[in-house]
């Protein structure tokens, strides 16, 4: 009798809520000059005459078509294939009169990189990457009220897969290096277009590629990437989150052992059972509350912008009374803010048995953990170990998914031109230091002591954030328009001439 396996894979898709509620922002540009400028299948490149100030309606428009073209440009990652969206970024720059190389990891793969240089020596430790990866994350097409890679506008939302993580940041860089081309104004540092594949699946095609074999085509002191937010409360920003530390990705497998044997005589030592036991601890405990300099700072900033009872409680974090139940209490208020404020552990996938009638010998299950930077894994396992309190239940720690960085400067010139570029562009909305809960290709960045920041230019509600790597991801319009208003000042504030 042919015996088939039957295996049982529980997976737990655990999704965090992003920061804060947000609502829509207030137009700058009516929408229907927009929709006009989007119809078009083609770049308009070439249309603006390099001028002393560059027109940035006009690269507005042009970016939103880049946008479009570089959706309709499938890049799910596996298998990724970006160097087909690189070609056309190539293309686009070509235009330009700008000069770009591509350089290829596995075949179909790699990353893109131009440079507009401030003059003949170049002096990497001034100069400033603008980042964005080309790949993007799968879609289930049948979730999905439009076609995923057709780039569809309605209303006021530019639907696609990448739309916001990360086509959407890397056309608006392109708008930003394009514009500085045309403007022909003087740099005072380089200013590098960086764009590299993998992102979304580790980085060893894209990241890890371009750091470790061609460091001298990306060396720079500063670095703009994803990774940040911007905001939007009751009609208004609430603030700019920018992205300065990423806590760090650690797998660990859980694994139960036991007897095999018949189901109809049940045992002690089942691993199912033991396995369902230990996750149950695990899920229960709560790692202990710790600050940084950047978490601190996050906090302390945000407790004046949300209302009273809530600023309240985020002012007591820490205080030696009222701390351990404000942490009780922010952590409940918002999963996003809980994660910020520990270690976190999220067990993700289960896995055991072959058929219904037969007592398996092992039980798995995966913890995604991540830690704050700077945190030791070993004494959070031996804290699990001692919890689970099990002879059968052992841990074992798979790759490690990244490395633990420095934090980029609170004080740095760069991190200024963003204070002074969203007083103009958001007046009244602070600028926040944020550390993300999730990891982006900056951790490497930070490894060589440049000052990263992740942002996410384009002020965007609660609903639209949640669409990333899920269905119907969408951008609006006037968000995105905004973003690459808001790209534009930081960056000529910071590198042009004065
Ligand atoms: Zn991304």
């Amino acid at each position: 009798m042919a015996r088939t396996t039957l295996r049982i894979v529980i997976r737990l898709f655990l999704t965090l809520a992003s920061a804060a509620p947000v609502y829509a922002q207030n137009h700058a540009q009516p929408p229907a000059r927009v929709l006009g400028q989007a119809s078009s299948n083609q770049a308009t490149a070439s249309q603006a005459p390099p001028s002393s100030s560059a027109d940035i309606s006009q690269i507005e428009s042009e970016a939103l078509v880049w946008l479009q073209n570089l959706i309709r440009i499938n890049t799910t990652n596996p298998p990724g294939n970006e160097l087909v969206a690189a070609k056309y970024l190539a293309g686009v720059l070509d235009q330009e009169g700008i000069h770009s190389e591509t350089f290829e990891s596995t075949p179909g793969r790699g990353f893109l990189v131009a440079r507009l240089s401030a003059n003949s020596m170049p002096d990497p430790s001034r100069a400033l990457l603008l980042m964005a990866h080309l790949d993007v994350v799968g879609v289930d097409k049948t979730k999905w009220t439009t076609d995923p890679f057709g780039a569809v506008i309605q209303g006021n939302y530019l639907y696609g897969r990448g739309a916001i993580d990360d086509k959407g940041m890397l056309a608006t860089n392109l708008a930003v290096f394009v514009a500085l081309k045309r403007s022909g104004v003087r740099l005072n540092r380089d200013v590098i277009f960086f764009t590299e594949s993998d992102e979304e699946a580790g980085g060893t095609a894209g990241m890890k590629f371009a750091v470790e074999k061609h460091w001298d085509k990306i060396a720079a002191g500063y670095a703009l990437n994803e990774g940040g937010q911007v905001v939007l409360k009751n009609g208004k920003t609430q603030y700019i989150g920018v992205q300065a530390s990423e806590k760090v990705m650690q797998n660990v497998d859980v694994i139960a052992t036991g007897t095999s044997g018949h189901a109809s005589i049940p045992r002690k030592d089942n691993p199912v059972a033991h396995l369902a036991a230990a996750i149950a601890k695990i899920a229960a405990y709560e790692t202990p509350v710790q600050f940084n300099s950047v978490t601190r700072a996050f906090f302390d900033g945000l407790a004046a912008t949300e209302d009273e009872d809530t600023g309240k409680w985020i002012r007591a974090l820490g205080s030696p009374d009222r701390g351990d139940h404000a942490a009780r209490w922010v952590s409940d208020a918002n999963p996003t803010w809980n994660a910020m404020l520990r270690d976190t552990i999220s067990p993700t996938m289960l896995q055991a048995g072959i058929r219904q009638n037969v007592i398996p010998s092992e039980a798995r299950g995966v913890l995604n953990i991540r830690l704050l930077p700077g945190n030791q894994l070993d004494p959070l396992i031996a804290k699990l170990q001692q919890l689970v309190n099990d002879p059968q239940v052992r841990f074992e720690t798979e790759t490690a998914g990244g490395e633990s960085a420095p934090s980029s400067s609170l004080t740095s010139d760069l991190y200024t031109s963003i204070i002074h570029t969203a007083g103009r562009t958001f007046p009244g909305a602070p600028v926040l230091p944020y550390m993300s809960t999730f990891t982006t290709d900056s951790w490497p960045l930070r490894m060589r002591n440049v000052q990263a920041y992740g942002l996410l230019p384009f002020p965007l509600t609660d609903e639209d954030v949640a669409r990333m790597h899920a269905d119907n991801e969408r951008i609006p319009v006037d968000s995105f328009r905004k973003g690459v208003e808001f790209l534009y000042g930081i960056v000529t504030d910071f590198a042009v001439a004065k």
